[in-house]
């Protein structure tokens, strides 16, 4: 197990622990993680031939580009996107002996590189090693059971991930206990949630309109955070 890794994991988690506002603790670590790739994108790895090689090819994400031009480091992102536009170009210019064959690989080719994203890449390459960390740690170190379980919740993708990595990496009877505690976990979490999305939906019956809210009224914005995770909301 990498220490790299093995910090990251348990400062996030800890952090879940004392305050559980933060939410799914994975989607911290994936916030931690662009964070970090943003800056090393605009810092010195921008004149790096490896780094700019990989972002003239890969490009960036919608989502990523935004979080690049928020950074406020104008010149170096335009120097980046400049050598970029200049790699699409040159894709787009491809000649062919067969014209109409060449347009369609030109196509295929513009196509894959408008879904890439440099950034994207490399959080997910290093957000799987977390993953399999926290599978890792908790079947190597008991204190990070309790870590695991005082979590608020883990989001939807990432508690898929997560049992996928844990059943990669665990022995089978160290993932049945950690399935079925999370399992108990994760439900009661979402049994809760779905009992407040319920209730929200009762309170536009006129019969319950004088009864309080309790806990319905940002329902809504709870189930969209575990359904598709709340990256980039804190
Ligand atoms: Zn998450
Ligand atoms: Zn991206």
């Amino acid at each position: 197990m990498e220490q790299i890794y093995t910090i990251p994991v348990n400062e996030a988690f800890e952090a879940g622990m004392e305050d559980p506002t933060r939410g799914c603790p994975f989607c911290r670590l994936r916030d931690k993680l662009a964070k970090e790739e943003v800056d090393r994108v605009l810092g010195a790895s921008m004149m790096e031939p490896d780094t700019r090689q990989q972002t003239n090819v890969h490009g960036f994400c919608g989502h990523h580009l935004e979080q690049l031009t928020a950074a406020g480091k104008r010149l170096p992102l335009a120097l980046i996107l400049e050598s970029h536009l200049i790699e699409i170009g040159n894709a787009m210019k491809k000649p062919g002996v067969l014209p109409a064959a060449a347009g369609g690989d030109t196509a295929k080719k513009l196509d894959g590189i408008s879904r890439d994203c440099y950034i994207c890449s490399r959080i997910d390459f290093h957000f799987q090693h977390m993953l399999e960390t926290a599978a890792l740690l908790w079947e190597g170190d008991t204190a990070f059971h309790k870590k695991c379980l005082s979590q608020p919740y883990f989001c939807l993708p990432h508690f898929a991930e997560f049992l996928q990595a844990a059943r990669a990496r665990m022995k089978g009877k160290d993932f049945g206990a950690f399935y079925k505690q999370l399992y108990e976990k994760e439900s009661a979490f979402l049994e809760k949630l779905g009992g407040d999305v319920s209730w929200f939906v009762k309170k536009f019956d006129y019969r319950y309109a004088d009864e309080p809210w309790n806990d319905a009224k940002d329902s809504i914005e709870r189930a969209s955070a575990f359904l598709n995770g709340n990256e980039g909301a804190l």
